[in-house]
């Protein structure tokens, strides 16, 4: 037997066929009809399936406890339903609606999304839901929202080929999104004169292809493409005409970005300035020009002025609604997008709706028939376990992430769940952390244990297919939202599968700028369409905006001045070198589905601190040698691991890690802390103060 499906690690979508044998073992391969990927995979797509046999670590039956001093024992579905919808009755009745929260994740389903959505917002009356995309992309829905009116990518992947200038910036892509790159890599190929353009303070795998690679300061994004665009006005690479047509605020801007000289924005970035001219003088050059970017510039406390000074630069050059150009947002999970698309956030509503807007909550709220949506916005990932420290939440619902080791400061989000009044954890791993501050736990079903949408970076929808049943007693995650909303005696939970919650959320989209009304399932089965849906017989990427009217008012783009400080905790006598946590090429998130296979593991073992020679020599550190990193809030013991490749003053450590042989001194967010962007609430993972020393 044999079906396609979507890989579901990262937001580049890539198309699999996944076969099972008679002995109900199954094989992955890419799939070479899939627009995205054209058969080929990366290291952590090829070995998918690895992840769905080994049942070693599921979870497969609910589990309960009836106070906090007692373990939890396995109960039966109705009972563990029964006493979680007592319990947040309770709650709501005696504290408010917004006394609870749902707390989700990026790799959800579309439909998953859409139930727990639809149930806090238009049922229980709160607008508590976030998920761990406020981690990962929610400084570029606000930046798109400012810039073009709306969280829209304007571009797909089939404009890489067509570009001549792709600058990527806080992205290491050859390793995070490695089909993207290698679509990238083999058009530069086959292209010579394409020029590629890579701001990081660590030259990456990704500056292998580069022809400039500005290895900036962290935290001095604003003043590099402040310095483009300063560039690209002088060298008269500005397109006068669009900027006059379709854009509003670029005088201000003009006049802002004349105010530091390219020599001292150089000199802040720690770049040469001949560099600096050279990457202006290859945009300036582009007929095609791409900006591409993650969480370099979103993880940040300035992320969303980091997204509009680069969108920016796709605005005063005319570089966006045409053939190989525009602002791309490389999307961190499989279906950060879908969770946007149906309002997954605590201040969205479905369909790009905005929650501030009477009209649109009375447009969602007509359409559920439950109660009134508030227009108060919901607490945010960081906000949620703040709250439940200060004991203003009461309640936390956990679907399919593990904050305890992918939040911020993590010491805080601990602190919540033991003071939390009732924790829900809904997970298919018996690993995540999570679970040893769990009430209530609800075994959820994985890839290929359960049918639904995701939407990848490019606004692709891929559906999903069911191949293999789940262990146990484990349901999917949307079944189980329902069956919870109806012990709460909430109507309009009644669906008979997954496509009739698919086919409300397309209805709900009908009229708006991401349209789908008319898809279904019969039609993914077939294909994958991009949203907003036209025609279901496109064959190529399609691109927004070529009409060059834009979704504000006005319909022109706004180009807005930013300041270009940056906000982040600085370095100082005792925790003198910038720490900036990512990602490693062949583990992914918090290592709960990539941790188990061996040959993944082969590629980097354990966490370690990468650092530059010359700052691990003034500390006595040789390479290998185990070290102590120490912040304001904690600490981390790891391998040193000397690399010439990143800044001096800076180190590295990747995000993956929690407890390894009872010991949380490999997690990363050991050290982070708890600043935000102010709009975008997405917390600043990339820069924060350390001190490393011998251990
Ligand atoms: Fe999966 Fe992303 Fe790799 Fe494609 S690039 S196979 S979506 S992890």
């Amino acid at each position: 037997m044999e079906y396609k499906s979507t890989c579901c690690y990262c937001g580049t979508g890539c198309g699999v066929i996944v076969r099972k044998d008679k002995m109900g073992k199954l094989t992955v391969e890419g799939d070479p009809d899939h627009p995205v990927n054209r058969g080929m995979l990366c290291s952590k797509g090829m070995n998918l399936h690895y992840t769905v046999m080994d049942k070693s670590d599921r979870l497969f039956y609910p589990e309960m406890r009836f106070n906090k001093n007692m373990p939890r024992q396995r109960v039966s579905w109705d009972d563990a339903m029964e006493r979680t919808a007592a319990v947040f009755r309770t709650l709501i009745d005696k504290y408010g609606p917004d006394s609870v929260a749902f707390y989700a994740s990026g790799q959800c389903l579309t439909e998953e999304y859409y139930v727990i959505n639809k149930l806090i917002k238009g049922f229980i009356g709160s607008n508590n839901i976030d998920t761990n995309s406020r981690l990962c992309m929610s400084s570029a829905v606000v930046g798109y929202k400012m810039s073009l009116g709306e969280d829209s990518v304007p571009v797909c992947y089939d404009d890489i080929e067509l570009s001549d200038c792709i600058y990527v910036t806080g992205a290491n892509p050859a390793w995070c999104h490695p089909i993207i790159w290698r679509r990238v890599e083999a058009h530069k190929a086959a292209n010579p004169h394409v020029k590629i353009i890579v701001a990081d303070p660590r030259r990456t795998q990704t500056c292998a292809i580069a022809d400039v690679h500005l290895q900036i300061n962290p935290g001095t994004d604003v003043i590099l493409n402040h310095a483009l665009g300063r560039l690209l006005i002088e060298q008269g690479d500005i397109n006068a005409d669009f900027v006059k047509n379709h854009t509003e605020g670029y005088e201000v801007y003009r006049e802002s970005v004349m105010r530091r000289s390219i020599q001292e924005a150089a000199e802040l970035c720690g770049i040469e300035e001949e560099e600096l001219r050279k990457a202006a003088a290859h945009i300036g050059d582009a007929k095609g020009f791409l900006t591409m970017w993650t969480m370099g510039l979103n993880q940040s406390v300035i992320g969303v002025n980091k997204n509009l000074s680069l969108i920016n630069l796709n605005l005063i050059t005319g570089h966006i609604g045409k053939p190989g150009s525009g602002p791309f947002s490389l999307t961190g999970q499989p279906n950060a997008m879908g969770g946007r698309e149906v309002g997954g956030l605590s201040n969205l509503l479905p369909a790009h709706r905005d929650l501030l807007n009477p009209v649109h909550r009375e447009e969602v709220q007509k359409f559920w028939g439950g109660t009134q949506i508030s227009p108060k916005p919901g607490l945010t990932a960081t906000e949620m376990f703040s709250a439940l420290n200060e004991g203003k939440l009461k309640a936390v619902w956990i679907i399919c992430t593990n904050p305890l080791i992918s939040l911020p400061d993590v010491r805080i989000a601990e602190e919540a769940l033991k003071k939390a009044k009732f924790v829900v954890v809904q997970d298919i791993s018996n690993r995540v952390e999570t679970l040893k501050y769990a009430d209530v736990v609800f075994p959820a079903a994985a890839w290929t244990e359960k049918e639904g949408t995701m939407t990848n970076a490019e606004r692709r929808i891929s559906y999903l297919h069911k191949l293999t049943e789940a262990p146990g007693e484990a349901l999917p995650d949307a079944e189980i939202i329902c069956r919870f909303a109806r012990k709460m005696g909430y109507k309009g939970f009644d669906y008979k599968n997954a496509e009739e919650i698919y086919l409300e959320h397309c209805a709900l989209t009908k009229g708006t700028h991401i349209d789908i009304h008319g898809l279904n399932y019969t039609i993914l089965k077939e294909k994958t369409v991009q949203w907003p849906l036209t025609s279901v017989n496109e064959t190529k990427g399609k691109g927004l905006f070529t009409d060059k009217k834009f979704y504000t008012a006005t319909q022109k783009a706004v180009i807005h001045t930013v300041p270009d400080e940056n906000q982040s905790e600085l370095p100082d006598a005792d925790f003198p070198l910038i720490l900036t946590t990512g990602r490693i090429r062949d583990q992914w998130h918090t290592r709960s589905k990539t941790g188990k296979v061996n040959k993944l593991n082969q590629h980097i073992a354990e966490a370690f601190l990468e650092i530059h020679p010359d700052d691990a020599v003034l500390r006595g550190i040789e390479d290998g040698n185990l070290v102590d990193v120490t912040t304001r809030r904690g600490q981390v013991r790891v391998q040193a691991k000397f690399s010439e490749d990143i800044k001096r003053g800076v180190v590295f450590l990747p995000m993956h890690w929690g407890k390894v042989l009872n010991s949380d001194l490999n997690r990363a967010n050991n050290l982070t802390n708890n600043l935000v962007d102010p709009k975008s609430k997405e917390p600043d993972f990339k820069f924060c103060a350390v001190q490393v020393e011998k251990y």
